[in-house]
């Protein structure tokens, strides 16, 4: 297929994972959490807002009776990671005892993710696991135990399928990288 260029501000961005591999993807991955959560009754949160898009397909496809609730936790400007996580907002459930699974949309240094199992493990669920859409095992700066990742990638700055660039290209439906 030919590479499609998209222009998002100021920068230039063109097609890197495709829609067709990315739900083929999440098709495998809600296989493996099905197994792995028979009879358990997981309590999935999703972290707003990039994980929007990988939610809804991902849950779509999982058959087993589970819980989907939605937190935030912004800590990114531009194109860098800053470090400055903050607190986890917008969590109502009471996660103790519960078998928790974090939704990402991507895992760069960690910090995001370090920080919100730190905040999550003091409420003493069951247990934690995390799923992300994208991770970049070169950035990651945390001992960190990703259970289930749809799939690693290289140090690129990348957009769509719910992730943006300072507010643009979250609605596309398939993952563009920078062009370098
Ligand atoms: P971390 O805390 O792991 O360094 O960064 C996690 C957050 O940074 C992600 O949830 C996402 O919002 C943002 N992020 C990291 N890498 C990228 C990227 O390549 N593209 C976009 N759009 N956001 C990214
Ligand atoms: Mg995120
Ligand atoms: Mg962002």
């Amino acid at each position: 297929m030919e590479p499609r260029t998209i222009t998002l501000h100021d920068c230039q961005f063109s097609t890197y994972m495709y829609e067709e591999e990315i739900i083929a993807r999440i098709h495998m991955l809600a296989e493996q959490l099905e197994q792995d959560y028979a009879g358990k009754n997981p309590l999935f949160l999703a972290v707003l807002n990039g994980s929007f898009m990988f939610t809804a397909d991902l849950m779509k496809r999982i058959n087993m009776p589970c819980e989907i609730s939605f937190i935030r936790m912004s800590s990114y400007q531009d194109m860098q990671s800053t470090g400055n996580v903050r607190e986890v907002l917008g969590l109502t459930e009471n996660i103790e005892g519960r078998d928790v699974v974090v939704i990402e949309d991507i895992v760069d240094t960690g910090h995001t993710v370090n920080a919100l199992l730190q905040q999550l493990n003091e409420k003493q669920p069951a247990s934690i696991e995390i799923i992300t859409l994208l991770m970049k095992p070169e950035c990651l700066q945390h001992q960190l135990d990703v259970k289930y990742v749809a799939k690693s990638i290289p140090n690129d700055f990348v957009v769509g399928y719910g992730l943006d660039y300072n507010g643009l290209g979250r609605n596309l439906r398939d993952i563009y990288k920078i062009v370098s």
